[in-house]
């Protein structure tokens, strides 16, 4: 509504077709985003797989404080080498 304040209310099928045209482009570019954030996140999930298969874990048990400062630390499991988490994937 803001928006719409901001065009000329002289012209009011001028303002709402040119509010419309912003609406079309404005989804246009989020759904490019969409699309490439998603191809991102395929390149980084193939990334985290060749570590996987690249690297000979060497495992080890520690444990990470909670960001409730009242509650246990809670233990985790990971790589020494590549610092990969049990729960990188999950
Ligand atoms: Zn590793």
């Amino acid at each position: 509504m803001e928006i719409a304040l901001q065009y000329d209310k002289n012209n009011l099928k001028d303002s709402i077709r040119a509010i419309k045209n912003s609406i079309f482009f404005k989804e246009r570019a989020i759904q490019q985003l969409k699309i490439e954030l998603e191809k991102k996140e395929n390149q980084l999930q193939e990334t985290i797989y060749n570590l996987i298969n690249v690297c000979k874990h060497k495992w080890e048990d520690d444990y990470i404080d909670s960001l409730d400062g009242y509650k246990l630390s809670r233990p985790i499991r990971y790589c020494a080498k590549c610092e990969l988490t049990d729960c990188t994937n999950s």
